[in-house]
Formats: structure tokens, sequence, C-alpha cells
């Protein structure tokens, strides 16, 4: 058996999960090559506890090329922005195109041939898609380490002003109408909560939660009905309870259409349109995916073959247009395998989903305001190691592995974090399966309901600490990293 070259696009959540269980499946059976722009790996959940100055960065990120060194994983630090998955006439063997981020090469274009192909290249943060939204503009955002660090500061002088008696508008959610990842903006909010409260300043603030979600709780998944201590309660409940708790005012279907200094206009489902002064904004950006330009062997350019028009890689879903009616679980991936090159995969947020989870929704002047479809890590990671797995099974016996990951069957754990602080740190722990609702198997709530439940209490926080840590753990390549779960 001749080596193999294995080429993993993205060192986070998903793609350095896939380099590390590649390495550890394969040994020297496989060459791993990782290519990432960032020399540290970020642990994003994290993000959330830097973004309100509990954490520092150095907490949430980790060095790469130690742990790769360790591992026997070979790391270059660039961007991948070309693919020729049929190589060239002259060389047959496909390769991708990086661009060079690292000291000493920056800007220097490179090629590398691969075998097989991960494409885990996460979010294009698309700040560009709201004017005046991001780190670039007028408000902050916690989706890096650094963006986070920024955003504990810019929150830090607010504080300081409420200290001096000033009452101020704190809005964090999100900045688009068609945004995902609306977890972490609620996180983030009940973090900004309590970070306020920890001050004594809570009541010199109105805080405001805008969010493109029609109720609170639908999180990107259409709702979730949770058994709560032997009850079905829909997560809008909870969260409907938990924002009046702690007195945070929410603003529900929003599309933020443009931000100035200290002010927010947005459009709203019913089409009212609305704008709100601000001394603090936290909104997430919509996501697009990493576009890599792609040519086959007589140069043509087949990128829109191979991408979606939102920068996604294609991948082994039906995406066929279909009603909201005809949505089905099985038009979700299983193996994350390009249709049209066998051996190129794409997993976490870099694959294509085929539709949105939470029903789509428009405004009467039809501005799409509707959660897309979340892809967290807990999936994510599983889908790394899944094709890890099959890659490694084709390279042993010719046929690829037939382990599946498919958010239509399975579940997903999350838990938000209401604050930090062993006796007064709580979370919202939810877990579902399956992330795609399934009305045919469960006509009543969609998912399986021993397996779909909700708290909110301290044990919750204590699992999110004690998950930040092994996942470091983990991240680093640290003895017997594998025996921690996705
Ligand atoms: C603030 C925040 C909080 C979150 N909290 C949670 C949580 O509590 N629980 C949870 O389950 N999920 C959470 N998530 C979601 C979680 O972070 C994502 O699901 C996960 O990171 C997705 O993994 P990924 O590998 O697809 O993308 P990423 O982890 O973003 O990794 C993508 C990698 O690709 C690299 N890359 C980009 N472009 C290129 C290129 N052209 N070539 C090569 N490499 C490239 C990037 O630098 C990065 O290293 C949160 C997200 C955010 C933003």
């Amino acid at each position: 058996m001749s080596v193999v070259d294995i080429v993993v696009l993205g060192a986070g959540v998903s793609g350095h999960t896939a380099a590390m269980y590649a390495k550890r499946y394969l040994g020297k059976d496989a060459n791993i090559t990782v290519i990432s722009p960032e020399e540290k790996y970020n642990w994003i959940p994290s993000n959330i506890w830097v973004g309100v100055g509990q954490m520092q960065a150095a907490d949430v990120l980790i060095p790469l090329a130690p742990v790769y060194q360790k591992n026997h994983v070979t790391f270059y630090q660039g961007r991948a922005i070309e693919l020729y998955p049929e190589g060239r006439l002259n060389n047959s063997k496909p390769f991708v195109v990086y661009e060079s981020t690292g000291t000493g090469s920056l800007g220097e274009k490179k090629e590398i041939h691969y075998d097989f192909l991960i494409n885990a290249t996460g979010p294009k943060l698309n700040f560009a898609a709201t004017p005046g939204l991001g780190p670039d503009g007028f408000s902050v955002s916690v989706c890096t380490a650094s963006h986070a660090t920024e955003a504990a500061h810019q929150l830090e002088l607010v504080i300081q002003e409420m200290k001096q008696g000033k009452n101020k508008t704190l809005v964090v959610g999100t900045g688009h109408g068609t945004c995902t990842c609306e977890g972490a903006a609620f996180e983030y909010v009940f973090n900004v909560d309590t970070e306020l409260r920890r001050q004594g300043v809570r009541d010199k603030a109105e805080l405001i939660y805008m969010t493109n979600e029609a109720e609170l709780g639908d999180f990107g998944v259409d709702g979730i009905q949770l058994d709560v201590g032997g009850f079905i309660t829909p997560s809008k409940i909870m969260a409907d309870s938990l924002f009046f708790e702690k007195n945070i005012k929410p603003i529900l279907g929003a599309h933020p259409e443009r931000l100035e200094k200290n002010k927010v206009f947005y459009t709203d489902l019913s089409g009212k349109k609305g704008e709100v002064d601000f001394d603090f904004a936290m909104l997430l950006p919509p996501f697009k995916g990493h576009r890599l330009k792609s040519f086959n062997l007589q140069s043509e350019d087949i990128t829109d073959k191979l991408f979606s028009p939102a920068d996604f890689m294609r991948v082994d879903a039906d995406y066929t247009a279909k009603e909201y009616a005809d949505w089905k679980p099985e038009d979700w991936p299983r193996h994350y395998q390009s249709p049209y090159y066998k051996n190129v995969f794409a997993v976490g947020i870099a694959f294509a989903p085929p539709h949105q989870i939470s029903r789509p929704r428009k405004n009467p002047e039809g501005v799409l305001i509707t959660p897309a479809p979340p892809r967290t890590g807990m999936p994510s990671a599983i889908m790394g190691r899944v094709v890890a797995e099959n890659i490694a099974q084709q390279v042993k016996t010719g046929t690829l592995g037939i382990k599946t990951a498919s958010m239509g069957d399975m579940g997903a754990a999350c838990i938000a974090s209401i604050g930090t602080g062993f006796t007064r740190g709580a979370a919202v722990s939810i877990t579902m399966c399956p992330i795609v609702p399934d009305y045919q198997k469960y006509p009543d709530t969609g998912r399986d309901t021993k397996l779909t439940f909700g708290e909110v209490g301290r044990s919750g926080h204590w699992i999110k600490k004690m998950l930040h840590y092994l996942f470091i753990y983990k991240a680093k390549g640290s003895p017997f990293w594998w025996v921690i779960p996705e």
C-alpha cells in the first residue's frame, strides 16, 4: 500500500478533529497536511467568556505547530484559494493552491497535491452584508478571540461610564436577517447581564436582544419541545421566562439594515422599520462559506458547480428546491462527500446545507428574516471524525467507510452559560435529537422526547466549564485525547 496524502483545509473544530483522527487511524500509511491561516487554534465557544472579560484570549487559543509536530501532522500556515480536483494535463494528481499567511513567506502561493481533501474552512464572517456592522464599523463581535477581547474592552468602557451614574443601552444579537448561531448571541446576552450585575450597574443598563428569530428559543432549529422534569416545555417558554426574569428586552424577527455610530436601523417580520440608539452593540455577522476557485482538467471554471451561491461546498445532500412542507431529514448529507469528486469532502460549517431548519419567513417587502441552520461544535467535530474514519477505511480496504453523521439522525448538546463562577454561574442545557426535526418518525414534536430535554441550573455551568478544559486538552492532542468524545 502506498502512502496516501490527505489534505485538510482549516484547523478549526471540524478540520482539527478530522486531521487528528486521520493520523490516529492511518499512522504511517498517510501523510496528513493541514493548511489553515491562523497559527493558533481557537476554542470558539469560550470566546463568550473572553467577550465579557472573564477569560483572556490566551485561555482559548492553542499554538497549532507544536500539536501537529507532536502528532506527525504537517502544518502550513496559509489560506486555500484554488482547487484543481482533476489535477493538470501533465500531472493528474489533484491539488490545492494556498497563499501563505506565515511570517517570512507571507503572500507566497504554493501547491499541495492530495489523494483525499477535507474542506473544513468554516464560516466567512460576512460583516459586509449589513453596512456599518462589525469591528470595522460600529459594533463588536465575539466570533474570534481578538474580536472578543475588543468586545470585553468596549463593554468595560461602558460599564465604567455606568459607574459614573450614566444610563446606557446595550444591544446584543444578530446583525442580519439570515444569521445563524443564535445560541451564541443568546449566551452572550446573559453573560453581559451577569457581568453588569457583578459590577453593580445592572440598574443603569437597558439590555436589548435583537434577533432574527420569530420567537425566542427558535435557535435556528425551529424551536425545541423539551422534556423538562417530565413535562414537555417549548424552548420558547423557557427562553421567554429567562428574558423576563433578567429584564432583557427582545426585539424579534429583526433584520438590521444598517448601523451608524451608536445606532442600528432595522426592519422586522411585520415590515415595520425601527431604530435603536445604543452605547454598546455586539451583533453577530451572517456566515458565508470560503469559495475556492475551482478548475477542471481543461482549466474551465467549475466553482459554481462545486459551491453553492452562499459559497458553501455541495456534498451528498438533496439540494432540490422544495416547499417547507416537503423538507425531510433525508435531504441532509450523510457522508459529506462531493457528488462530483469522490475524494473531496466538506465538513462543519463548510458544507452547503440543503435548506434551513427553522421555517422560512419573509416580511411583506420580501426580506428573508430566518435563522440559517446552525452547525454547532458537536456535530461539526463528529462530521470531522466520521469522514476521517471513512477515508481510513477506504485507504485500508479500497472501499469508503459507511459511517454516517447526518444532522437528520444525530443529536446535539448545547450549553449556553448564564455567567461564570463556581457558585454564581448557571447555564441553559439543551440536548436534542435529531437536530433536523423528523415529523414522520416523531409526529408530535419532530424529535425523540426521550433524548430531547433541557434545564436551567448551576450544574450546566459546571459542565460547560469542564468541557472548556476537556476540549482544550483534546485539541492539544494530549495523552489519550481520543477518549474524550466530540
Ligand atoms: C461566539 C460563538 C460561540 C459559539 N458557541 C458554541 C457553543 O457553545 N457550542 C457549540 O457547539 N458551538 C458553538 N459555536 C459554534 C462553533 O464554534 C462552530 O460550530 C464550529 O467552530 C464550526 O467548526 P468548523 O470547523 O466548521 O469552523 P471553525 O471552527 O470556524 O474552523 C474553520 C477553520 O478554517 C480556517 N480557514 C478559513 N478559511 C480558510 C481557507 N481559505 N483555507 C484554509 N483554512 C481556512 C479558519 O481559520 C479556521 O481555523 C459558537 C460559535 C460562535 C461564533
